[in-house]
C-alpha cells in the first residue's frame, strides 16, 4: 500500500456528514459509497420511511400518504424518528451519513439540538449539485434493489439481468414516487424547503458544495478532500 510522506499533509476523511441536494443527484449511490469505504452508518429518512410503507406500521401508513403525492412528511415525527436512530450509541463509533435529513430548516435546527445533546459536531454537510435535466433524466428510468439499496437506470446503468440486483439476486422495483408528475412536485418542494437548508448551513456549519454530474467517484473525491 502507497504511504504519504510523513511531512505531507492528508485528508482526513469526514466521520460525521450530511448530504443535501435534490431528488436523484446522488445522495443514496454517495452514502452507500460512504458506507462501503468507511464504514459509517447510514441513516436515510426516506428508506426508513420505505421500510415503514413495508412494514405496514402505524408512522409508515401514515408517511406514505404524504410520499405518494411527492409532499414532506411533517417534521414533528421525522424529527423523533431521525433523532431516535441518532441516539444509537453505536453511531458515535461508526459515525454516520444522513441522506435526506434534515430538509427543512426546522429539522436543521432540531438536528442541531440533538447532536448537542449528544455532544458531537457535524464534520461536513455536502450540498450536490447538478443541473435540472439531468436530475430529471436519472429519476425517469431509476431501478433500486429491495436489498441492498443499490441504484441502477434503465438506460444509464441496467443491471446484467432484468429486474435482479447483479450484487446479492434480490428483486429490483421502480419507487412510486419516481412517476412524472411526483417527480416535478419533489424537484418543486426542494427548491421552496429544503434549498432555504444549504442557506442554513452556509452560516452555522462547514459547508461544501460538490459538483455531482462527474460520475460518483469524482463526487466521492471530492468529499474526501
Ligand atoms: P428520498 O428517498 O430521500 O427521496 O425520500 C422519499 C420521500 O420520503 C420524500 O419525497 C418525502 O416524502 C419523504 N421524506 C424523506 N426524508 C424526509 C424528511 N427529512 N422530511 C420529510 N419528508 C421526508
Amino acid at each position: 500500500m502507497s504511504q504519504l510522506p510523513a511531512d505531507q499533509p492528508h485528508a482526513i476523511p469526514p466521520r460525521r456528514l450530511v448530504l443535501v441536494g435534490p431528488p436523484g443527484v446522488g445522495k443514496g449511490t454517495m452514502s452507500a459509497l460512504l458506507k462501503e469505504r468507511l464504514g459509517l452508518r447510514t441513516l436515510s429518512s426516506g428508506e426508513i420511511f420505505r421500510h415503514e410503507i413495508e412494514m405496514q406500521t402505524d408512522l409508515g401508513r401514515m408517511a406514505k400518504r404524504y410520499i405518494d403525492h411527492g409532499e414532506l412528511v411533517p417534521n414533528g415525527v421525522t424529527i423523533e424518528m431521525m433523532s431516535k436512530q441518532l441516539h444509537d450509541p453505536q453511531i458515535k463509533q461508526s459515525g454516520f451519513v444522513l441522506d435526506g435529513f434534515p430538509r427543512t430548516v426546522k429539522q436543521a435546527e432540531a438536528l442541531d439540538e440533538v447532536l448537542f445533546e449528544l455532544e458531537q459536531g457535524l464534520d461536513k454537510v455536502v450540498s450536490l449539485e447538478v443541473p435540472q435535466e439531468v436530475i430529471v433524466q436519472r429519476l425517469t428510468g431509476r431501478i433500486g434493489c429491495t436489498k441492498c439499496g443499490e441504484i441502477y437506470h434503465s438506460k444509464n446503468k441496467p443491471p446484467k439481468r432484468e429486474g435482479v440486483c447483479d450484487r446479492c439476486n434480490s428483486p429490483l422495483f421502480v419507487r412510486e414516487d419516481d412517476r412524472p408528475e411526483t417527480i416535478r412536485e419533489r424537484i418543486r418542494v426542494f427548491w421552496e424547503t429544503t434549498a432555504p437548508v444549504i442557506e442554513y448551513y452556509a452560516k452555522t456549519s462547514t459547508l461544501q458544495r460538490v459538483d455531482a454530474s462527474h460520475g460518483p467517484e469524482n463526487t466521492y473525491a471530492a468529499i474526501c478532500s
